[in-house]
């Protein structure tokens, strides 16, 4: 079968309608009420009400397809085939309605049923927790080989709070020309590190609440939570080698193609690694900006200044001499129209705020560059293998370079920074910043005063307000 992206969400979605599930609206990536999260990483995230039982949900069956921001996945992006920082998860809830056997059966009929996605069920393995006799048990009534079960001892999912519990994860076997391992390595299988078993979904059976005290707490009704990546499954649809040959990635890296100079996608790993990075950050600052985050120093923004900075560096290595990025909000708006239509409703908007970040940086990308690789080739004559802090924070404070950056560029050729010494330089600019306010402060009590005035002014005639100002002034 080869389905489009937006086939395979509707699918899911529908499959579990049928299954008597309520589709929940993918919710916005700013975490609502929930302090412990700086975006939604998964479905699951945006259902902890239902779980924690704040909320009592009208069907106790849900479904949904979750954008998702990881924020720890930053660096894989390009490098492994599987990984973005924005994705989408496809899942299905239980809250405290049906539990392991129907998930597990369903699961399997809805990935090897012809009338589902009709894989062929030799190509999945599943890994469960050994102590889960009853994963087991269930995925060989459904018709799993028993060679195709395996124990994997770190299957507990946790997230920190909320609820946790055993998990059971599909992989599915690309097949041996994705071998990045040689047979005999023991990464080599299903949940090791061989890209040509691709984990597909992850299938929580929560059975605690993992409380902020660190207890676990057994939950009164047990609860099925699953995760599976729209972009990988569309990967094995559509036969991509990774997850950017697919009709989510392909158009926005075509797209970037006409902007370099003369670099074609296929051709040369280091720019495929940078029309990766681009193509997928593009997506992830779209989707932040339009729910609401704004590029700033920390937080929330500062990883959107992060991503937006990262894929303009790597359009500098691809020869994009103009600013670019902003330009792939409207294509980004086309491809995932069919389910958000609402970024191609606000892509001016959009397109505006990343163009003012965009020129923000270029106006100090090449110097800060510069400065770098002259910081580069002082080390590589030295035997000194650190960039010294207050160098990474010049780059940081002058040229804009986010320190992760800095660090990550440096990796890549064996080098590393003095991280205490940077962050030394960060406090020694807080502390300075915090000297100069105190010294403002009677101005700032002005400032307050003229606001209230000003908000006053339908109130009070022309005459009245400019007296009140001229006294203040
Ligand atoms: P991996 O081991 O590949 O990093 P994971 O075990 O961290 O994945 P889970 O936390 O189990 O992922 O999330 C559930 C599902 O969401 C995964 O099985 C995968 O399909 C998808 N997924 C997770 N992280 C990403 C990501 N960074 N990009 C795309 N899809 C992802
Ligand atoms: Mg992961
Ligand atoms: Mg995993
Ligand atoms: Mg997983």
């Amino acid at each position: 079968k080869n389905l489009s992206s937006s086939q395979i969400r509707a699918m899911y979605l529908d499959f579990f309608k049928q299954h008597g599930h309520t589709i929940e609206p993918s919710a916005s990536l700013v975490p609502k009420d929930d302090p412990s999260l700086l975006w939604i990483n998964s479905g699951v995230a945006t259902m902890k009400k239902y779980f924690d039982g704040s909320v009592v949900p009208k069907n106790h069956r849900l479904t949904s397809s979750q954008k998702s921001i990881r924020t720890n996945d930053i660096e894989n992006v390009g490098k492994t085939a599987r990984h973005h920082t924005l994705f989408e998860m496809l899942g299905n809830f239980s809250v405290g309605d049906y539990f392991k056997k129907e998930a597990i059966n369903w699961a399997f009929e809805l990935l090897t049923s012809p009338d589902w996605f009709g894989w062929d069920k030799d190509k999945l393995y599943m890994t469960v927790y050994p102590k889960d006799t009853d994963a087991k048990k269930y995925w060989e009534a459904a018709g799993v080989a028993p060679d195709h079960l395996i124990d994997m001892d770190d299957n507990f999912w946790d997230i920190g709070q909320g609820p946790s519990g055993p998990d059971t994860e599909v992989f599915y076997d690309r097949g041996p020309e994705h071998d990045d391992l040689k047979p005999d390595d023991p990464e080599n299988y299903p949940g090791g590190e061989n890209e040509r078993y691709l984990e597909v979904w992850n299938i929580v059976f929560s059975q605690f609440n993992h409380k902020p005290d660190d207890t676990y707490e057994p939950l009164p009704r047990k609860n099925i939570d699953t995760g599976m990546g729209l972009e990988r499954v569309t990967s094995i649809f559509q036969n991509a080698p990774t997850n950017f040959e697919t009709d989510l990635f392909l158009p926005i890296i075509h797209k970037t193609e006409e902007f370099s100079n003369n670099k074609k996608y296929g051709s040369d790993d280091q720019d495929d690694v940078d029309f990766k990075i681009i193509a997928d950050h593009a997506r992830a600052i779209t989707f932040a900006i339009g729910d609401g985050a704004l590029p700033s120093n920390v937080g929330r923004g500062y990883v959107i200044r992060r991503l937006i900075r990262r894929a303009i560096v790597s359009g500098h290595r691809l020869g994009i001499e103009k600013d670019f990025l902003y330009k792939l909000v409207p294509i980004v708006g086309e491809i995932m129209k069919s389910y958000y239509p609402e970024v191609l409703e606000q892509k001016d908007y959009l397109a505006k705020v990343i163009h003012s970040e965009e020129k923000r940086f270029n106006e100090t990308l090449s110097d800060g560059l510069d400065l770098l690789n002259n910081l580069l080739d002082g080390l590589k004559e030295s035997d000194n293998k650190i960039v010294s802090g207050k160098d990474a924070f010049k780059l940081y404070d002058t040229y804009g370079f986010p320190l992760e950056m800095t660090r990550e560029y440096l990796n890549d050729e064996g080098y590393s920074v003095d991280e205490d010494g940077f962050k030394s330089e960060m406090q020694k600019q807080k502390d300075r910043a915090r000297n100069a306010r105190g010294d403002k402060k009677s101005m700032g009590v002005q400032r307050d005063l003229l606001l209230e005035i000003k908000t006053s002014s339908k109130y009070v005639g022309y005459n009245q307000l400019s007296v009140a100002n001229a006294k203040l002034l």
